[in-house]
């Protein structure tokens, strides 16, 4: 069983380029996910000098392990908003989801791009009477708004289901191949993509901004924070007002029935087909706040017994993490008042591939300073109501959560017998070893000084406050962290 993503696995990268000296430009995109490149191809024809730069390579992101489905039906979503906001608001935000799945589809045909891209009926069913009502509420909302939306009453695939809705205009695709299309697109179109060159900070300037890397500057006129989690932003209080969640999925080979299927509500089960060379079902469970009490180990064993149980045999498994936000909503946009300078696209509560592209398409008319009704919609500057107080709660609860558990208890399950602790020349590190070597790190993330959880799976060092994580050795592969953590004498 191969312990990562199936769309990284599948698809190699090639023609990468690191910055190496000091560059101007008028835009600046950090991070090379789907907001940032969707954002650069809406900017390749325009005059501006634009730049992108991802601390890895395209696509080893969050973009690279989703599950790859484009659809606007989203578990139960359009309900909570209209509970949060009004119908109205819903009403907008389905607009905005079914207009990122035609610039999606548009930009694939136009481009000609081949990632499997497959019109497949989406499923969102429930197993409980409770959430019926609820479900069928969905139904009515989106019937509103003028979606075409089944109800079934029987089992649809594998899954054991009471009720569910179903829309039949929805996509699945390749996530990596698309993105490294559009990384080869813009590039033939003269704009610059610099890989492996990470952001290690970024400083306000009188005429914008600069960015610091390992081994140049780059100064810009704009900045996009495309990075998932922009940690550059402490005064925006994004761990209020938003959490991580992660979860669980494996691929495994098997000729399924060619739908993309998700649960009502927690606990999230998901499942959809993908054909290639090879067909696969891609299955997705144990979906929790950062810090829930079971190991990574117990998590991938769930998930994988998950699997079993719809007689599917993984052939692949791995972890990833979205941004939740408080009110079902993704930030895109401005940050600060006045200043158009500084924009971000983040928060896409697990459906980011039509919330990427929005960003995309959003956060590129704002720099073109052309208008969009979904602009006020997705700010970050909206006005959070009251009913949303509960969860900006529920955020710093549970990040001190993380940050206090491990602290205090450095509970063995998350410390396999292969990881000791001690005192080294004075600092406290951690040393994992594999049997033929030592591996030395400080055991705590330099994002917010929490103590890091050790993954036996996938052998990575995780942070169960904000979902930064590093290899081995230390060396960081997934912000907010931009440090590594390796030890140095
Ligand atoms: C398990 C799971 C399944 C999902 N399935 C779906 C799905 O089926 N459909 C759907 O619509 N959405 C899905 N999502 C959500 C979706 O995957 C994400 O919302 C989306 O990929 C986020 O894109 P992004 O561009 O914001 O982030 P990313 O893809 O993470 O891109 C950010 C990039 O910034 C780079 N970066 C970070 N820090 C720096 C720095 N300091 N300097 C330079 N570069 C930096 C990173 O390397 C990264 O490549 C899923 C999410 C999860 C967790």
């Amino acid at each position: 069983m191969k312990k990562e993503s199936l769309w990284l696995d599948l698809e190699k990268e090639q023609d990468i380029e690191t910055l190496k000296q000091d560059i101007e430009v008028d835009v600046l995109i950090i991070g090379g996910g789907i907001t940032g490149l969707t954002t650069l191809y809406y900017l390749k024809d325009s005059h501006f000098n634009v730049c992108l730069v991802d601390q890895d390579l395209i696509g080893h992101g969050v973009s690279g392990k989703t599950t790859g489905k484009i659809t606007y039906l989203q578990e139960t979503v359009y309900y909570d908003i209209s509970k949060k906001y009004s119908v109205s608001v819903a009403k907008q935000y389905f607009q905005s989801q079914k207009k990122a799945i035609e610039a999606i589809t548009n930009i694939i045909e136009k481009e000609r791009i081949s990632c499997d891209l497959e019109n497949v009926t989406s499923y969102v069913f429930t197993n409980t009477n409770e959430e019926i009502s609820k479900v069928k509420m969905e139904r009515k909302i989106l019937k509103s708004f003028g979606a075409v939306i089944e109800e079934h009453h029987k089992p649809i695939g594998k899954f054991q289901n009471l009720y569910a809705i179903s829309a039949s205009d929805t996509y699945v695709f390749h996530p990596v191949k698309y993105l490294r299309a559009l990384k080869r697109i813009c590039k033939l179109e003269g704009k610059k993509v610099y890989e492996r060159t990470r952001i290690l900070g970024l400083l306000k300037e009188k005429n914008g901004y600069v960015a610091k890397t390992k081994d140049a500057h780059i100064r810009a006129k704009k900045v996009v924070l495309a990075c998932h989690y922009p940690f550059f932003l402490l005064p925006y209080f994004l761990p209020l007002k938003a959490n991580i969640e992660k979860s669980y999925v494996t691929a495994s080979l098997s000729k399924f029935k060619p739908i993309s299927m998700i649960t009502a509500s927690k606990p999230t089960q998901s499942i959809r087909y993908h054909k290639a060379e090879e067909e696969y079902a891609i299955y997705l469970s144990n979906s929790s706040n950062l810090c829930n009490q079971l190991s990574d180990e117990e998590n991938f064993n769930e998930v994988i017994d998950g699997a079993h149980k719809l007689s599917l045999q993984p052939c692949y498994i791995w972890k990833n993490d979205d941004l939740m936000t408080v009110d079902s909503m993704p930030y895109i946009g401005e940050i600060e008042k006045n200043n158009p300078n500084l924009l971000m696209g983040t928060g896409y509560n697990t459906w980011g591939m039509t919330n990427g592209t929005l960003a995309g398409i959003l956060l590129s008319d704002m720099i073109l300073e052309r208008e969009n009704e979904f602009i006020p919609l997705c700010s970050p500057k909206r006005v959070l109501r009251l009913k949303h107080i509960g969860s900006l709660v529920g955020n710093v609860a549970s990040s001190a959560k993380g940050y206090i558990q491990n602290k205090i208890s450095k509970n063995k399950k998350w410390y396999p017998k292969a990881v000791h602790f001690q005192k080294l020349n004075g600092k406290n590190v951690a040393i994992y070893d594999d049997g033929e070597e030592r591996h030395i790190v400080y055991n705590k993330c330099p994002h917010m000084g929490c103590s890091l959880i050790f993954n036996e799976v996938e052998k990575t060092w995780d942070c169960p406050c904000h979902a930064s994580r590093f290899d081995i050795d230390g060396n960081c592969i997934k912000g907010p962290s931009c440090y590594s953590i390796t030890y140095r004498k």
